[in-house]
């Protein structure tokens, strides 16, 4: 039988491309997503892969939501937290909802989800845990105090889950894109992404594909000796 992979946000963007790769790996990939219904249904037409609709944010629906996807696939032998939203502003004009959204769901989600499933990989002695943190958490970027935040906290996240998985066969690793051409960035106004653009070395955006590669290498059998590393992956704008 083969491992059961689950992706959160796996049927849009960067996701979609993981939920991609790890198919083509041989395993059988479940794909959560927050409530776009149409893109989950175009993307399950496309790929075959099932959908799973539950909120990231929500410890609750987590646990019930990886209990429903063992069910219907099979124990959960990889997440991906891929899962993310901005609420950008300066602190100025922030608001305590949108630090709070941001987190509950972008450093949130990675808490509900590994609980939901880090003691099933323990017992049975093998684990994939990749969650995706961004440049930004590295760098820092201005109007994101919030999302710097939580996704600075996943890179502290995977350093500390990754010592307790070890011993259990258990990897913990952070990919951290760097701009990539997603509708996330597609929301950036385009002087702004100009700038941005203007900044990466290789002179481009960074397509989902080019992250999904990053997450397949942790993902493998082979990648058993990685763990607690966060591979950048930004076209070389920031050297971290
Ligand atoms: P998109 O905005 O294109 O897609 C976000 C995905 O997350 C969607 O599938 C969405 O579901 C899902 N999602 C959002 N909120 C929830 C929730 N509460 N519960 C479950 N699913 C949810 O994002 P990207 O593909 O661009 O980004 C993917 C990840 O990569 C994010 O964590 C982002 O922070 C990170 N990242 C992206 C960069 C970029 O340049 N694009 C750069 C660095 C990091 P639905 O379709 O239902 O809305």
């Amino acid at each position: 039988m083969s491992r059961v992979a689950i992706v959160t946000g796996g049927t849009r963007g960067i996701g979609e491309a993981i939920s991609l790769a790890l198919q083509e790996m041989g395993y059988t990939v479940a794909a959560n997503y927050g409530g776009n219904e149409e893109k989950a249904k175009a993307f399950t037409d496309k790929t075959g892969i099932a959908t799973f609709k539950w909120d990231v944010g929500d410890h609750q629906a987590c646990l019930d939501g990886c209990a429903a996807v063992t069910e219907a696939l099979g124990p959960i032998d990889i997440v991906v937290n891929n899962a993310g939203i901005t609420r950008d502003g300066v602190l100025a004009k922030m608001s305590f909802d949108d630090w709070n959204e941001v987190m509950r769901i972008n450093l949130g989600g990675c808490f509900n989800m590994s609980k939901a499933t880090f003691g099933g990989m323990r017992e049975r002695g093998w684990g994939r845990i990749v969650n995706i943190g961004s440049i930004n958490g590295q760098a820092g970027q201005y109007g994101q105090v919030n999302y710097a935040a939580a996704k600075s906290g996943i890179h502290g996240f995977t350093k500390a889950l990754a010592q307790e998985g070890a011993k259990s066969g258990i990897t913990v690793n952070a990919i951290a894109p760097g701009y990539i051409d997603t509708d996330m960035v597609a929301a950036v106004p385009a002087p702004v992404l100009e700038k941005i653009v203007a900044k990466i070395p290789v002179g481009r955006l960074g397509q989902a594909s080019e992250i999904a590669r990053g997450v397949a290498f942790f993902c493998s059998e082979e990648g058993g000796f990685v763990t607690g590393s966060t591979l950048s992956i930004n076209g070389g704008q920031h050297m971290y």
